[in-house]
């Protein structure tokens, strides 16, 4: 049995709720800690995103920065005023935007990949300028198509460094975001291709300006740039993901193969052709640059969109990823809420109640303990469980019974024989009053000494007494232990049967005649005494008074006609 002793029941309630409260802790708190994470890592890889346009941005306006240059550097000095101040503008545009960029990527947190665009791709920049200018300061005699594609390698070189600035963030957000990073790998490789089909002029640039044939080195760069073209847009339509394959990324696509591969790049295998037969190329170099520059706009506009979609990718992930947020929380805290207010609630409405029952219990046994003057418990209010409090409270109430049980067993009982007395008999006859239809099959027998006097007189009151205790055994050895038998005063008794037939009546009531007639009392001074008895018997009848009068009248008739008989 569990001792629910009060102190324990509440120490018990808190450790059950504890326990369910750690339990919840366990569930709720990481996954609260899961879903920041998620929440937190599309913030991040928003502010990727973000780092990624700018720098994607600044990485075209350097590429498109070398259509203006060869422009100049291909042009003859006294053509080059005009061109000398579009090339201006555009430095002064690219500057404005290195600065923009350097200045969102240190507010997004890479501090260090904004100091990588004001130190490496300012300094890349600065070189490849610097030799562009070195070139066109030349005058025309010493200028050659060598120190010319040296000049355009090295602008190749300033937008390497700003791919190193857009590789590292592309990385960067492989780790920090699934969703997005197919996307990203696509805006990478179409900054690499943007970069790729603006080289394929370039690489010939040189020649072509200075209308010689196309050296080996060139050439090999050539070809190696339009297999990268190649190559790359395989790859972006291999690792286009299923998000993006909407139909403008189709349109989209279409127009780099129509703009780019198909009339720009015969154009290239044209100049190429004319080299090897040793023909005058068909253009100059401005002529080229012209040509080719706004066959690259059709790469931008893919990488524009792409960057469109991928912003929608990430601000719908960060919708979801906020939605699962405030879930979560909400509903580790209406748990935890619950939990707390089923502590609050258990112990108010169930704990407090069951401990005032249980005092209320003791207080009970106590009570009846000090009326009854019984106190065999253990009297430790402290230390008693409810279920000793009931426990005590019922051993209480079995001891009352019993008592009761005791005082009325004395009240009903004739104390000289043990027999039931008057007050048993009005019991009795209350309880068949309550059943009439009893009275039709009841047998009542009145049973008297017969000159028990004359016992008193010759023997004395003790004898008197002795035979009244023997009648009275024989009596009750005669009928059953169901049947009822009473000394109603001084030698006169009653036996009440029920349910028996008059034939079986007469037989019971000659049979205890009989066996009083024949009994030996016996007596203190070894001599023995015989006494007799007279039974009015009467069975049946509307109501007790009726019983009652026909017995005793019968009664009446067997002292007249002699006692030691019976009569009905
Ligand atoms: P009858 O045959 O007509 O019944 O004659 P009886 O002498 O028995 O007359 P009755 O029944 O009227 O007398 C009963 C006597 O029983 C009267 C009384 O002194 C005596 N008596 C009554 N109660 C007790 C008792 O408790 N003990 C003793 N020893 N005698 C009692
Ligand atoms: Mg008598």
């Amino acid at each position: 049995m569990y001792a629910l002793r009060s102190q324990q029941i509440s120490k018990r309630l808190y450790w059950a709720m504890s326990i369910i409260i750690l339990c919840l802790l366990c569930i709720c708190v990481p996954l609260m800690v899961s879903s920041i994470q998620s929440y937190t890592q599309t913030l991040r890889s928003s502010q990727e995103l973000q780092a990624l346009r700018e720098v994607a941005v600044l990485a075209h306006k350097i590429s498109r920065e070398r259509g203006p240059a060869n422009k100049l550097m291909s042009s003859a000095p006294e053509d080059s005023q005009e061109e000398h101040q579009v090339l201006n503008d555009f430095r002064n545009n690219v500057d404005a935007q290195m600065e923009h960029t350097a200045k969102v990527l240190n507010q997004l947190g890479f501090s260090d990949l904004s100091q990588q665009v004001n130190t490496q791709v300012r300094h890349s920049l600065d070189l490849g300028r610097a030799e562009v200018d070195a070139y066109v300061n030349l005058p025309m005699s010493q200028r050659t198509a060598t120190r010319l594609d040296q000049a355009i390698l090295k602008m190749f070189s300033a937008w390497d460094a700003s791919r190193e600035i857009l590789k590292t963030i592309v990385s960067a957000s492989d780790a920090s975001s699934a969703s997005l990073s197919p996307f990203i790998t696509q805006i990478l490789l179409l900054a690499d291709l943007r970069d790729e089909a603006g080289r394929v002029a370039s690489n010939i640039m040189a020649p072509v300006t200075f209308n010689e044939p196309i050296s080996a080195a060139n050439l090999g760069r050539l070809l190696q740039t339009q297999k990268q073209v190649d190559y790359l847009l395989g790859m972006i339509d291999t690792t286009q993901p299923a998000m993006a394959q909407t139909l403008e990324f189709k349109r989209l696509h279409a127009r780099i193969q129509t703009e780019f591969i198909q009339k720009g790049m015969p154009v290239v295998s044209r100049l190429m052709q004319e080299s090897i037969e040793k023909k005058p190329y068909f253009l100059t170099g401005v002529g080229l640059t012209d040509v080719m520059v706004d066959k690259f706009v059709t790469v931008v506009d893919l990488q524009t969109y792409m960057l469109q979609l991928t912003e929608q990718v990430a601000e719908q992930e960060m919708a979801r990823t906020l939605r699962y947020l405030l879930w979560t929380c909400g509903l580790s805290v209406i748990s935890l809420l619950v939990a707390f207010s089923t502590m609050i609630f258990a112990r108010k409405r169930i704990i407090e109640p069951l401990i005032e029952a249980r005092n209320t219990l003791l207080d009970l046994s106590h009570a009846s303990e000090r009326n009854t003057g019984y106190s065999a418990t253990r009297l430790d209010d402290d230390h008693d469980s409810l279920f000793v409090a009931i426990e005590k409270l019922q051993r209480v109430m079995q001891q009352r019974d019993a008592f009761e049980f005791r005082l009325k067993n004395i009240a009903h009982s004739d104390s000289l024989t043990g027999l039931s007395n008057r007050f048993a008999l009005e019991e009795y006859i209350r309880f068949l009053e309550k059943h009439p239809e009893q009275f039709a099959k009841i047998c009542l027998m009145v049973i008297d000494i017969d000159h028990f006097k004359q016992v008193n007189d010759s023997y004395g009151h003790i004898v008197g007494d002795e035979v009244i205790c023997a009648v009275a055994d024989s009596l009750q050895y005669n009928v059953r232990t169901s049947d009822l038998v009473v000394r109603y005063g001084g030698d006169e008794f009653l036996i009440l049967i029920e349910d028996i037939e008059k034939q079986n009546a007469l037989n019971v009531g000659q049979k205890i005649c009989d066996e009083i007639a024949t009994m030996h009392i016996p007596l203190r001074d070894g001599q023995g005494l015989h006494v007799s008895v007279s039974i009015g018997i009467a069975v049946g009848a509307d109501s007790w008074i009726e019983l009652f009068e026909k017995a005793d009248q019968a009664l009446f008739s067997a002292k007249a006609k002699g006692r030691n008989t019976i009569s009905w």
